[in-house]
């Protein structure tokens, strides 16, 4: 049976199947999975680049692919804020105060993560920052960059930053939140047609 459409798919059922039929553990062998599919996401997402305007795309999960984004990039001394996905290497312009799994844009849910603590110190380290929704619970990581990293360059930055990761799951945020299926990834302002 192909593993493909089942990885990209987040199919855990169907994974956990073939893992049990194979006798190995199921997450190795999704994660395994995606990871042979890396390069031709990466080719598709170039393809899709060339054919449309990735960069204006409205909604929280890549457009190529279908996941969500593993980190944000801050963007030059102006700090344009880009949803990264790590799976095809896709990125799209993102506002700071919207937030990419629930959609909410009210900015008493939307936050950055303060660290230390006596919560006196925000998790600006490195150029390193988790934004974070108190209305779903989810977590984007942010690393500033000059210029937007390449497909691969990203899967490094992505494990360079897991503790940011781990930061994030400690406070109990998770990637995503808990968005509304039929609603996940869409910015409130889309979903009532304002925008
Ligand atoms: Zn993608
Ligand atoms: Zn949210």
């Amino acid at each position: 049976m192909s593993l493909a459409l089942p990885a990209l798919q987040n199919d855990a059922p169907s994974i956990e199947r073939a893992a049990a039929s194979l006798g190995v553990d199921a997450t190795t062998l999704g994660e395994l999975v995606q990871l042979a599919l890396q390069p031709v996401l990466w080719e598709a997402a170039s393809q899709a680049a060339a054919l449309t305007d990735i960069d204006t795309w409205e909604r929280g999960y890549c457009l190529c692919c279908g996941a969500w984004p593993a980190l944000a990039e801050l963007i030059g001394t102006e700090r344009r804020r880009v949803l990264r996905c790590v799976r095809c290497g896709s990125g799209w312009s993102w506002l700071v105060l919207l937030c990419p799994y629930c959609g909410t844009d009210d900015h008493r849910d939307l936050g950055s993560l303060e660290l230390g603590a006596d919560g006196s110190s925000g998790v600006e380290t490195r150029g390193h920052r988790i934004d974070v929704c108190e209305r779903c619970h989810g977590y984007v990581k942010a690393v500033q960059t000059f210029t937007s990293n390449s497909a691969v360059r990203l899967v490094a930055e992505d494990v360079a930053t897991l503790y940011l990761d781990a930061a994030a799951a400690q406070a109990g945020y998770r990637r995503p939140g808990d968005a509304d299926a039929a609603t996940a990834g869409i910015p409130r302002l889309a979903r009532e047609g304002r925008s």
